[in-house]
């Protein structure tokens, strides 16, 4: 549009406010966030459990709408577009990685990372999303089923699955907090070589202080806040 843009933080939070549950078990998340994340950065979210770091996730990924605030991803602000228009907008431009995976049982791995690309009908989609698998290392198992595959290979299918349709913001929930550390390994690997040789943009809620010692910056929540770091002194 402008010369703005290609400076613009491809991930803008303002202010959001989230509530969650009803009644007596209603918590109020998220308090206030404001957060940008840069094209191509990797920021490690972290913060003790419950402090909201999955629900700020769901939130940038457009999974869930906040009370209040405002989310602009690469300049489309969220909050404008209908439910439709949404899953799209995500379709294309973000994908997203669970902790537990969330393959569909019934489909092999080749029809689960498949599976994006054919609900955009891409007419390719079994040659790309063959090529995806290959490229994650799991050419061998293509026809295997999500139960037939260790965790570390499933975690593998899934990020495939996110990575298919190239989008330019790759989130990932504790992406490593069900493996084992060899295996955490490999995955950290493959999602910092998205970053590296796509330029991907990374959002990463981890445990892990390994992990987010491989992030350009951390941002720690605590209640539903953002704290800010301590400044040093010079
Ligand atoms: P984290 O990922 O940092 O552990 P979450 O974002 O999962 O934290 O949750 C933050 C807080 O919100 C927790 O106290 C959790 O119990 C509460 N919460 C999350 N989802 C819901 C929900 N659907 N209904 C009620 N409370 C929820
Ligand atoms: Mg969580």
């Amino acid at each position: 549009m402008n010369s703005d843009k290609a400076t613009a933080p491809t991930i803008a939070l303002s202010d959001i406010d989230l509530s969650l549950g009803r009644g007596a078990a209603r918590v109020h998340v998220l308090r206030g966030i404001s957060l940008s994340v840069a094209a191509g950065e990797a920021v490690g979210l972290v913060g003790p459990s419950g402090s909201g770091k999955s629900t700020l996730l769901m939130v940038m990924a457009g999974l869930e709408r906040p009370d209040a605030g405002r989310i602009v991803v690469e300049g489309t602000d969220l909050g404008t577009l209908d439910e439709d228009a949404l899953a799209r907008f995500r379709g294309r431009r973000i994908g997203i990685v669970f902790q537990a995976f969330h393959l569909v049982p019934t489909m092999t791995a080749l029809e689960n990372v498949a599976l994006p690309l054919e609900l955009a009908d891409k007419p390719d989609a079994y040659r790309r999303a063959q090529a995806e698998l290959e490229a994650v290392g799991l050419g061998h198992r293509l026809h295997h089923y999500p139960a037939q595959l260790s965790g570390g290979e499933q975690q593998r299918v899934a990020i495939a699955r996110a990575i298919v349709p190239d989008p330019a913001i790759l989130v990932a929930d504790e992406p490593t907090g069900n493996l084992d550390e060899a295996t955490g390994r490999q995955i950290v690997e493959l999602l910092f070589a998205l970053k590296r040789d796509r330029g991907a943009t990374l959002v990463l809620v981890t445990h892990d202080p390994g992990l987010a010692r491989l992030c350009d910056r951390t941002v720690r929540l605590r209640s539903g806040r953002v704290e800010e770091p301590v400044p040093v002194r010079a």
